[in-house]
């Protein structure tokens, strides 16, 4: 098999072509651009409506614009001179979020709409899209000794309510804009993505993010227990952002994958209750453990497929949870402390 291309060793594209992520206040986003940094790329644009204080990482030398891309004008703003678009904007955040607002996530769609349209006419290379996991038919999901999910298993659709059928309905949009007009569109169905610099507190945060911090908070406190969401025993697959970044960047110069959704997401199933267990292994502790049996907990089990993924690109994220679960733990670890000793930690607000 060739070797996968990449932004960096694809024949189309230079150092100095301007590369635009949106979104990049947030966890993926800001990590994509300094991703792209690193790679040497040096014309790069960021987008996100929130204030540039509230940016989660702010990548020196990329030109940051706060712009909100519901509103058409500022998506064509965004897109202004653009080479290669990565549309990793949206309202989201974890189960506690998008069970509960499921009107914010939907009215995410307003952002691919437009962005869309906009990087048509701007005339873009490339254009890439963050579906998600919760695309898939939430039926096949109800057992936590769940069959992993093969791309196919979107359709006959019954995503998850909100969240899901804007990731479903943006899909189709990219998928048409490849068949009536001929653009070169990519779509990724993250499965939870965890690591430094994603939001740790505050409402929006995912388990592994969301766990570590109740540990940390454990062990800070001296109140040796911990609350889980559910009864546990809720299965899911979660991959490293350092995968996810490299991931994204192989999907969109792969040109068998225009227009054609494909799981970006580990293999490796585990229950909320190891979760819990590995991360207590990292901070050694051993927690007393209350279930909230109330809350939301999502579907019963989630499993990525990686068969497709490994047939076109030769590789699937591979970063053992264990090891990026110390380096996310000891990252949430500082900023929780900095955040008691009076610092502003943008990721982990109250
Ligand atoms: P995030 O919340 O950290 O980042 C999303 C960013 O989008 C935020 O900074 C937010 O301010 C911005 N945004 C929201 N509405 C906007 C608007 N109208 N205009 C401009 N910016 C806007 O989330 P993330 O984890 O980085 O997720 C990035 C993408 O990946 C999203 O599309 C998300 O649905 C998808 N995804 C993430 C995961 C995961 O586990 N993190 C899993 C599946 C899919």
């Amino acid at each position: 098999m060739k070797k996968p291309l990449t932004a960096a060793t694809h024949p189309d594209r230079n150092k100095n072509d301007l590369i635009v992520v949106t979104g990049a206040g947030g966890f993926i986003g800001g990590s994509l651009i300094r991703y792209f940094a690193d790679q040497g790329f040096i014309n790069l644009r960021a987008v996100d409506k929130k204030p540039l204080p509230l940016w989660y990482q702010k990548t020196p030398g990329v030109e940051n614009l706060c712009l909100d891309l519901s509103q058409e004008e500022n998506c064509i703003r965004a897109a202004e001179n653009a080479v290669e678009i990565y549309n990793l904007a949206a309202d989201m955040g974890g189960m506690g979020f998008i069970e509960n607002f499921r009107v914010e996530c939907m009215r995410s769609i307003l952002i691919n709409t437009h962005l869309i349209e906009a990087s048509y006419h701007a005339g873009v290379d490339r254009y890439f899209f963050s579906s998600s996991a919760c695309a898939y038919n939430v039926d096949l999901q109800k057992d936590p000794d769940v069959r992993a999910l093969k791309e196919s298993d979107a359709y006959p659709a019954q995503a998850e309510r909100g969240y899901g059928w804007e990731k479903l309905m943006s899909e189709m949009f990219c998928q048409e804009y490849a068949a009536e007009r001929g653009m070169k569109t990519f779509i990724a169905r993250f499965h939870n993505v965890y690591g430094p610099n994603g939001t740790w507190d505050g409402g929006r945060e995912k388990a592994p993010a969301a766990l570590s911090r109740k540990v940390i908070e454990a062990v800070d406190s001296g109140k040796m227990e911990i609350d889980i969401w559910g009864d546990g025993n809720q299965t899911r697959s979660f991959m490293y952002i350092d995968d996810c970044t490299k991931g994204i960047d192989l999907i969109m110069h792969c040109d068998d994958l225009i227009a054609t959704p494909i799981n970006l997401g580990t293999s490796e199933l585990i229950s909320i209750n190891d979760l819990v267990s590995k991360i207590e292994e990292i901070a050694g502790v051993t927690l007393k453990r209350y279930y909230k049996l109330d809350a939301p907990r999502g579907v019963a089990g989630r499993n990525s497929d990686n068969t497709f993924i490994l047939s076109v690109l030769d590789w699937e994220p591979n970063t053992p949870l264990q090891t990026g679960l110390a380096k996310t733990y000891q990252w949430i670890k500082e900023q929780y402390m900095d955040r008691k000793a009076g610092k502003f930690t943008p990721a982990g607000q109250h």
